[in-house]
């Protein structure tokens, strides 16, 4: 069997002040696969996923195609990308092309090579002929699949995404999803919109105060009743009877 794609391994976290945020977190997603991670607010989704890309430092560990980037090259880190919640977070340069070329850049590709991959991240994520935009000038939505593209043009492998349809308009949310569903890669996507998870990920993880409560097939965690109630998430519509 092929190494999963990401892993954690007994990932306990607590922030500086004390807060216990993450407490014995095991679970692994294998290539390509897609699972949904729900879970009340404060549950620890985002800092699960700032642990995804080395973002705080773990107890536990964090793989990536079965090794710890703590001890092997950098590149082995960046097969995970993470898509923030906020896109103005990841977009700070003047322009979309040149947010999306910032981290091919750095990654020490020559000019054609990252003119290439902005181009196609943008293609991806339909921007095509919005690269001399101000980021500022697009709609959440459009910003959104910007930030998106940033974390394409990398090549990443692998994306942990905090709530990306949060305060979408219907057409912008539809967009986004069928997006994601083409993309290829493993993918954990943090978030409340549970019709999403039922859509997009077979599988789905449920943390709660910072631990696993649930892990299995979407469709059946998500229509049992206690499990949403105790974790106060709601059974979405198409699952109820
Ligand atoms: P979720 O994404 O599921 O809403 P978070 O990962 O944001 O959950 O938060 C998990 C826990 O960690 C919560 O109790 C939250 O209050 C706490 N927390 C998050 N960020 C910080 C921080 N920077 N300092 C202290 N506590 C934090």
């Amino acid at each position: 069997m092929s190494d999963p794609a990401l892993a954690f391994r007994q990932l306990s976290y607590a922030y500086p002040d004390g807060t216990a945020a993450l407490r014995s977190v095991s679970f692994a997603l294998a290539p390509g696969e897609r699972v949904g991670l729900v879970g009340p607010n404060g549950a620890g989704k985002s800092t699960l996923l700032l642990h995804a890309v080395g973002l705080l430092p773990a107890r536990g560990a964090v793989l990536v195609g079965g090794l710890d980037p703590d001890r092997v090259p950098r590149e082995v880190r960046q097969q995970v990308g993470l898509l923030f919640q906020n896109p103005d977070d990841q977009l700070f340069l003047p322009t979309v092309a040149e947010d999306v070329a910032f981290g091919p850049l750095n990654l020490g590709l020559s000019a054609a090579d990252v003119e290439q991959r902005v181009a196609t991240a943008l293609a991806q994520v339909g921007l095509t002929g919005l690269g001399a935009k101000l980021p500022q000038h697009l709609s959440l939505g459009q910003r959104r699949r910007a930030a998106l593209a940033t974390v394409l043009a990398m090549g990443c492998q692998t994306l942990v995404l905090d709530e990306p349809t949060a305060n979408l308009d219907p057409g912008g949310r539809r967009q986004l999803l069928a997006l994601l569903t083409q993309l290829p890669g493993a993918l954990l996507l943090a978030t409340h919109d549970l019709e999403a998870v039922l859509q997009l990920c077979p599988r789905v993880v449920v943390l709660r105060a910072g631990e696993v409560v649930a892990d299995g097939e979407t469709a059946a965690l998500l229509a049992d009743p206690e499990l949403m109630q105790r974790c106060e998430l709601e059974v979405p519509w198409p699952l109820r009877r």
